[in-house]
């Protein structure tokens, strides 16, 4: 059994993406192509805003953003201490400081309540100016945008939505990639929506901050590439990834419909015997992870061989809380305990989540889980 299964997916949609691959190989417009572009508008459109600038990766994008709006040293940028490290190794790769902050134990996304504390105690310090909030749709569920709006509203905080887990999800039909101010996300293959290498994409309705993000992906070109008028970095999607990802797009919400029926059968079948995710009214997950909670990690422990002895993959998303990773230590900035991120990290633990998971595999995974529970 796969955790995420690429190979099913290709098998099923072989002559569309061979197609596609071979067009772009006899079109030899490696970089640049026209299915970049192509594809640039049909995600705008997707998502529903005015402009997608594709790069090169998910971390990538998240550092456009932040130097699009020039962020660096003497800034703090608030980032939920639950997350893919990238999410706040961007903030230092650029100077600033990143402020984690605890999650929400039932939506594993950053706590608006908490949040807010931590911007009310950076502006009493008085040691860093708050600039930004990250909120990341971890694990595919869109944060709490409108409680985040409101706090980046009050405070005068740029809202930088990290979308890589979450493209495709929404909020009633709103989409996933339209709630930041800049919003991004990650092509990896495992993604929601993934290409078969790396990519990534910025999205704005913003003309201006558009025309920097599309200056600063390429040397921070000015007329051409031969004229640099700030500095950049080489960040692109290639023309075959946007060839895969064009054949992907079209068949991304009829997976995430099936996904969305995994989901709900596994929570049926698991509820009560260990904590299963809740996805909030009117909320649509994308479903990157479908991650339950153990008692403590004993029985994670013994839940995960159960699972490995069956020959069923299961990983733990994630081991370690951000402002536990000895990356930051110089620069950690403390404004709480981060008791639940502290907490779900010994207990959680992702299950194979894909299209193609039948009734009968969904039975007997759950199956192991409540034996070894029991
Ligand atoms: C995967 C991921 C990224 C980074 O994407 P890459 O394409 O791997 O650089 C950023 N943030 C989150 C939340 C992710 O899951």
């Amino acid at each position: 059994m796969q955790f995420r299964d690429l190979r099913k997916q290709y098998e099923l949609h072989k002559s569309d993406f061979d197609a596609a691959i071979e067009s772009v190989l006899q079109g030899t417009d490696f970089i640049h192509g026209k299915k970049v572009v192509e594809l640039e508008k049909k995600l705008a459109e997707y998502v529903g805003v005015k402009h997608c600038i594709t790069c090169a990766n998910g971390t990538d994008a998240l550092q456009l953003a932040l130097m699009t709006w020039n962020i660096g040293a003497g800034d703090a940028v608030f980032v939920p201490d639950f997350t893919f490290f990238s999410s706040g190794e961007v903030v230092s790769t650029v100077g600033a400081i990143p402020v984690f902050v605890d999650i929400s134990e039932e939506t594993f996304n950053i706590n608006p309540k908490k949040l807010e504390q931590a911007i009310k105690k950076v502006k009493t310090d008085g040691k860093l100016v708050p600039k930004v909030v990250v909120a990341v749709d971890l694990f595919g569920q869109p944060a709490d945008y409108q409680e985040i709006k409101r706090i980046c509203k009050e405070y005068g905080l740029l809202l930088l939505e990290d979308g890589a887990q979450g493209f495709g999800g929404r909020i009633g039909t709103k989409k996933v990639c339209s709630f930041g101010d800049i919003s991004t996300t990650s092509f990896f293959p495992a993604k929601p929506l993934g290409c078969y290498g790396d990519g990534g994409a910025v999205f704005t309705d913003n003309d201006e901050w558009a025309a920097l993000l599309r200056s600063l992906c390429v040397h921070g070109k000015g007329e051409d590439k031969y004229d640099n008028v700030r500095i950049g970095m080489n960040s692109r999607l290639d023309t075959i990834q946007a060839a895969v990802l064009d054949v992907k797009l079209g068949f991304l919400d009829e997976d995430l419909e099936a996904c969305d029926k995994v989901a709900k059968s596994y929570s049926e079948k698991l509820n009560g015997s260990v904590g299963v995710p809740e996805i909030r009214n009117s909320y649509f997950s994308a479903w990157a992870q479908y991650t339950i909670l153990l008692k403590d990690s004993d029985e994670r422990d013994k839940v995960m061989k159960a699972l490995k002895d069956e020959g069923i993959p299961s990983n733990i998303y994630y081991v370690k809380p951000m402002h536990k990773q000895c990356a930051f230590v110089d620069t950690l900035y403390t404004v709480d305990d981060y008791n639940v991120t502290t907490d779900i990290c010994r207990r959680c633990l992702s299950l194979p989540m894909h299209p193609y998971l039948e009734e009968d595999d969904i039975r007997r995974i759950t199956d192991v889980i409540n034996e070894a529970v029991k």
